[in-house]
């Protein structure tokens, strides 16, 4: 199997579900919800500088669309476009998920799993929308298919927090993870958004040390980019927001890849416009492909690997740094 990830510098979500489903897993993104506590500015919050009005979703031509269309359309998509899929997630990615009735969340984990096709759901939602209500239905859910949560950590540090106007805190996040992790048995990964104004390189590390000690399976890398109709294409206009260079980004991942535990898989290493017409900057938000070898590419002209700077403890985290290191030797 560790052939298909030859020369690839970090392990890999892909590895990952290929060992927990036997196979190759793809996510069908949906959306359910079309709120958020940001946007309906409870407690004076107000909508984060990056979010259009899509709320993060991936496939805006689809979210419009009753839950089971969007499952079919998708699924129709995917399994014509690879088409050996035969095992799919259903990601519940725009919005806040957490953020609606819980009858509702319910009777839409029952839709997705209706189908055969489905192994799991995946939910994304915030620091701030949970409740025991929902680690109940969590848990429920967990006992007959895979539950994985992605939260919306986007930064640890409160400045950078701010300048994203997300409305809650670092330590919020941190105290949710834990919670999340005493009370329920999803697998539980985190959303991180690096390029904010005034990050420097030691915040990398200090950023992977924290994942490291955080009882987390996996993180979900973006870059900060202006899309149209955000309050950060105003920013950008109006020159209070500079997006960093591909080479500072680059450099940025490859720190944080450098000091973060190789027990933690890795979803895509930056965030990828899918609705190109729409971005602002920077422009090489755009170029997908590109962007991804331009960063693997600085990883190994660098002999540089996911945990290379780390000194593992633990005999797992030592066979997975051994693994990585002799992938980018051949
Ligand atoms: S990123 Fe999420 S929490 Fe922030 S405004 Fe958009 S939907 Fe709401």
């Amino acid at each position: 199997m560790a052939s298909s990830w030859n020369g690839v510098p970090y392990i890999t979500i892909g590895e990952r579900y290929h060992e927990r489903f036997g196979g190759k897993v793809y996510k069908i993104p949906v959306s359910v919800v079309d709120d958020c506590p940001n946007r309906r500015g409870l407690k004076g919050m107000q909508t984060c500088v990056f979010c259009d009005v899509w709320g993060s979703a991936a496939r805006a031509d689809v979210m419009v669309l009753p839950l089971q269309e969007q499952i079919e359309k998708v699924h129709g998509i995917l399994s014509r476009k690879f088409k050996t899929a035969e095992q799919f997630l259903v990601y519940f990615q725009a919005y806040t998920n957490t953020f609606t009735k819980i009858t509702a969340l319910k009777a839409n984990f029952e839709t997705a799993l209706s189908y055969p096709f489905v192994r799991g759901l995946v939910v994304g939602t915030r620091p701030d929308c949970l409740s025991k209500s929902v680690f109940d239905l969590w848990t429920e859910y967990h006992e007959r298919s895979f539950v994985a949560v992605e939260l919306g950590v986007q930064s640890f540090y409160d400045d950078q927090l701010e300048f994203m106007r997300r409305g809650h805190t670092g330590k919020e996040s941190i105290a949710a993870i834990h919670k999340i992790s005493k009370e329920t048995p999803v697998d539980l990964g985190i959303h991180l958004i690096f390029g904010n104004p005034g990050e420097t390189d030691e915040q990398m590390i200090e950023t992977a040390k924290i994942c490291n000690d955080l009882p987390i399976t996996n993180v979900k890398l973006h870059n900060l980019h202006a899309l149209t109709n955000t309050p950060l294409e105003e920013m950008y206009h109006q020159g209070s927001f500079h997006p960093v260079d591909l080479e500072t980004y680059a450099r940025r991942v490859r720190i944080f890849l450098e000091n973060l535990s190789p027990r933690l898989a890795v979803h895509r290493l930056a965030a990828y416009s899918s609705r190109r017409d729409e971005l602002v900057a920077p422009k090489w938000t755009g170029d997908k492909m590109g962007t991804h070898q331009f960063i693997l590419t600085q990883m190994k002209q660098q002999k540089s690997f996911q945990g290379a700077a780390l000194s593992c403890s633990d005999a797992e985290e030592n066979r997975l740094k051994n693994q990585l290191a002799e992938r980018m030797l051949l």
